[in-house]
């Protein structure tokens, strides 16, 4: 692979590995590709399998169970980690998760628990994890999550997951604040729509794509290689002087009136 930037030397951990498709999937294969090593956790045997193939793939030395959701898991893999490398570099937060009931209605009618779950889940996740990175990040840090346009405008049938993604972004800026300190940097990265496992839990998602494509100036849609290499960026020394930002990958859609 064309080596766009380096992570020679660096290690990081990959969080949202559904399968081949997954978007944690382009990411976690450029920062290989940068000479990274990566971990890659699965959230339940069931997952396994589907996994595997992009563990092997990228000779990834630590394979971990974490299910957000399971209290101590989270813990455990940071556990795991400061025992084979001592110290952490980056961080890829790629999960989302909203309850169907919640997802495919209307805001307004959605339930306190499934709100909270999908808060629990899609956001706070994200400052759990960069708690945790903290102490592991001595030498500072970069940590990313995936968001998408729905937190800003609102984008038909995203529903619930628009304000749990604003909350995302905006914890993104609160943290980028708070660990400028540690030299940690902190980053959302905007991808345009992409067909894979969790998109399709989004009513209309076709037709959304085939809008998406219609309105960007290229009309191209983007993929998870090109959402990788921007993330490779973000975790290297190259993208020191950014923090807090939120980083649009989706060939411009999100400058359209
Ligand atoms: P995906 O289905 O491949 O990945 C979603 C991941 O979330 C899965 O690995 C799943 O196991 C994980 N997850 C869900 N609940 C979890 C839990 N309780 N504990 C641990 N892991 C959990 O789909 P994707 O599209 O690659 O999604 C990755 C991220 O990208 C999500 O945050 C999503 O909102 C975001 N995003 C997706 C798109 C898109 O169009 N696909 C666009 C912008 C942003």
């Amino acid at each position: 692979m064309q080596k766009h930037v380096d992570l020679a030397g660096k290690r990081g951990l990959v969080v949202g590995v559904a399968n081949v498709h997954s978007i944690a999937a382009g990411c976690a294969r450029a920062f290989c590709g940068a000479g990274a090593e990566v971990a890659i956790t699965y959230r339940s045997d069931t997952s396994k399998p589907f996994i595997q193939p992009v563990v092997d793939e990228l000779s990834v030395p630590l394979f971990l169970p974490c299910e957000v959701r399971e209290p101590g898991q989270l813990e455990t893999v940071f556990e795991a980690i400061d025992k084979t490398w001592g110290r952490l570099d980056f961080l890829l937060h790629s999960i989302a998760f909203a309850p169907r009931e919640d997802l495919h209605t209307s805001v307004v009618n959605s339930s306190a628990e499934g709100f909270a779950l999908a808060m629990d889940i899609s956001c706070h996740s994200f400052l759990r994890m960069a708690k945790l990175s903290r102490p592991l990040m001595a030498e500072g840090g970069s940590l990313m999550t995936v968001s998408y346009f729905g937190a800003d405008r609102v984008v038909e049938d995203y529903n619930l997951m628009g304000p749990v993604k604003a909350a995302l972004e905006a914890s993104v800026r609160y943290a980028a604040a708070d660990l400028a300190k540690d030299n940690i940097r902190v980053f959302a990265l905007s991808a345009g729509p992409i067909k894979t496992r969790a998109a399709s839990g989004i009513a209309h998602f076709d037709e959304l794509i085939d809008r998406v494509r219609e309105r960007t100036p290229s009309h191209q849609l983007v993929s998870i290689e090109e959402v990788g290499r921007i993330a490779a960026f973000l975790a290297s020394e190259a993208a020191s002087p950014m923090s807090g930002s939120v980083i649009y990958a989706d060939n411009s859609f999100h400058l359209m009136a």
